[in-house]
């Protein structure tokens, strides 16, 4: 059986079942988890930037309020130095009792380092401390002939051994001092390097007059700024984060690093400039400040830097003192240090939602195998039965129209193939049928119809057959032809029904004398007869003639124009040793038992005649 096959007309781009159902799952986690990881980023980093610009403006403020306590100090020193030179306590020409006093101050300020009177006649009364041995308190007096000497104080206040002696140092040339004698109060002189060249000082000075208002010298009260440093060092600041001070001009007072913010070159001492330090943060965060904050102006900024990659958050406030001092404090901190805290939340949704992802695609993927894999084993097996295989399992399946498609498909298998073996059959009846039809159909082209005898082309097939067979064997072949005699009288008589009825007598009377299986008794003509008898001698044959002769004879049939007054056969014999020679063999066959049936005609019909070539 074949089956027509169909064909796409354009083969388009084929997909999976699998896939296509896999496909869209895929892509929509992809979507909602991606917006989801874009939304939930932005707010981080929003909620980051709001979290670190509100720490540092804390920490700024905490700076300030620190610097505030810090830069009070001198201030207040100043103030009550003077009250009491003013109203006798402190009296200026006594220099043991200054000593005494500034020494005590010192004592009682720990972030004091020096607290000094000179004199207009270059006297210097000193007592101070250095910024890395705060606890050690010392004095320094000069003189302008004798240069300065520093020395150390015992647990009593009293001065003890002499440390160092500068014979060179002249108080008119420090620079403080020359700020002070201009000055009409208070006022602050700029940030100096400490004679040791290690640290910074800053300080207030304040010009001392007598009742008349002639000048009588400078009050001086001095702070180191590596406590400042130290403060901010010690400040809680986020991961990575620097905090500085610096002047309006931009150098660096203080910072958190622990780097210096000044450094020797050549025996001259430099400061370092906030936007040469050796921190990036810091350079980009104090260059962003000063483009920002304008001096003088009070005020604060908050914003955030690109710095070697990274986001920074700045924040800078304006100190700006009431007794003139003017100074940044900037704080800088990595975006990171606040966001990395936040992401760890989202970080554990983004991870649960990856273990969700999977676990959907396993699960999607499971459901598409669930009905992918009977379709395509049904597809499978609907391909084998387009090819006429018939034998294919026909997938099982949960999934109720899976499960119905294939019951029906299996059904329709099994009707189809009962169909075919239905259809075989019957054709192979048909065949049969035909068959059987055109063997009766050869049959009766051989038979005469009225009689049931062979007729004349089933005679000749025989005949045919008969001495090839012969020839083959080596058996010999006898022909009777016979012939009724005035038979055509009969009919004018008796008519030509009883004519009929007459030939199917004798019809039946010569198939009664056949000895063997193989003989052939024919009707060749209108009332002639063909008797052949293969294997036959030709004694045997004419007496099978003879035979047949008294068998008409004896059916006794009337018939009046005959001598005998009865219906009569005359017959023709002819014997053949078959030879290869088939048609003319039987052609000489045929003209001996015609010409012997002739002579039986001649010599009085009813009788026997043989082939005279035959003894
Ligand atoms: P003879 O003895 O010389 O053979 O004489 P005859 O009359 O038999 O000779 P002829 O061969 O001339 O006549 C044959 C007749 O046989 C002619 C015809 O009327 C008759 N005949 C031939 N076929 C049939 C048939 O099928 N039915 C009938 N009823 N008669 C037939
Ligand atoms: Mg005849
Ligand atoms: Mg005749």
């Amino acid at each position: 059986m074949v089956m027509r096959e169909t064909h796409d007309p354009a083969p388009a781009r084929k997909i999976s079942l699998e896939r296509l159902i896999l496909l869209p799952f895929l892509l929509l986690f992809l979507v909602i988890f991606g917006f989801l990881a874009l939304s939930s980023w932005r707010s981080d980093l929003r909620a980051a930037e709001q979290m670190g610009e509100a720490l540092n403006r804390q920490l700024a403020g905490q700076v300030v309020a620190q610097l505030d306590a810090l830069f009070d100090v001198p201030g207040r020193l100043l103030a009550a130095n003077a009250g009491m030179i003013a109203n006798g306590v402190l009296p200026l020409d006594d220099a043991d009792a200054l000593e005494r006093h500034f020494v005590a101050q010192v004592r009682a300020f720990p972030n004091v380092t020096n607290l000094a009177f000179a004199s207009v006649a270059g006297d210097y009364v000193c007592a101070y401390r250095l910024w890395d041995a705060p606890q050690e308190v010392m004095i320094s007096t000069a003189t302008l002939a004798s240069g300065m000497e520093s020395f150390t104080v015992d647990a009593h206040d009293n001065r003890g051994s002499l440390i160092i002696r500068h014979p060179n140092f002249r108080v008119a040339e420090r620079p403080w001092y020359d700020v002070g004698i201009k000055a009409d109060g208070p006022v602050w002189f700029p940030v100096y390097p400490f004679f040791s060249g290690k640290s910074l000082g800053v300080g207030m000075v304040e010009p001392i007059r007598d009742a008349r208002g002639s000048l009588r010298g400078v009050l001086l009260a001095d702070i180191s700024l590596h406590e400042a440093s130290r403060y901010l060092a010690e400040l809680k600041l986020g991961r990575g984060g620097y905090a500085f001070v610096m002047e309006s001009d931009g150098r660096l007072i203080a910072d958190s690093t622990g780097v210096p913010t000044l450094h020797a070159r050549d025996g001259r001492v430099e400061r370092i400039g906030a936007m040469r330090s050796t921190h990036a943060e810091i350079r980009a965060a104090a260059a962003a400040i000063s483009q920002r904050l304008a001096p003088g102006a009070g005020g604060a900024w908050s914003g955030s830097l690109k710095v070697e990659g990274k986001t920074q958050l700045v924040h800078a406030v304006r100190y700006v003192r009431g007794d003139g001092l003017d100074l940044v404090v900037g704080v800088v901190t990595p975006r990171a240090t606040y966001l990395e805290p936040m992401l760890s939340g989202p970080r554990r949704q983004l991870l649960l939602g990856v273990v969700l992802m999977l676990l959907g695609l396993v699960v999607g993927r499971l459901i598409a195998r669930a009905i992918s894999k009977p379709m395509r084993e049904l597809s499978v097996v609907s391909a084998r039965v387009a090819n006429d295989e018939w034998a294919g399992e026909v997938p099982r399946s949960r999934v109720t129209e899976i499960a119905t498609l294939s019951a029906a498909f299996s059904t329709m298998v099994r009707k189809l193939q009962d169909a075919v073996s239905l259809l075989e059959s019957r054709v192979q009846e048909r065949t049969a049928a035909l068959g059987d039809a055109n063997a009766k159909l050869q049959e009766l082209a051989r038979t005469d119809g009225l009689t049931g005898l062979v007729n004349r082309r089933g005679f000749d097939e025989a005949l045919d057959a008969e001495w090839r067979r012969g020839s083959r064997d080596g058996q010999p072949l006898a022909l009777l032809l016979c012939d009724l005699d005035r038979f055509k009288d009969y009919n004018d008589a008796y008519g030509h029904v009883a004519g009929d009825a007459c030939l199917a007598a004798v019809a039946r009377a010569l198939q009664g004398i056949g000895r063997r299986s193989t003989d052939v008794v024919a009707r060749i003509g209108g009332e002639e007869f063909g008797i052949l008898l293969p294997g036959c001698t030709p004694a045997e044959a004419q007496a099978s003639a003879e035979r047949a002769r008294m068998a008409v004879e004896s059916l006794g049939m009337k018939h009046e124009f005959t001598s005998d007054g009865i219906v009569t056969l005359s017959i023709g014999v002819a014997c053949a040793m078959p030879g290869p020679d088939v048609e003319a063999g039987i052609v000489d066959l045929r003209r001996r038992a015609d010409a012997a049936l002739y002579r039986a005609k001649r010599g009085g019909r009813n009788r026997v005649e043989k082939d005279q070539a035959a003894t």
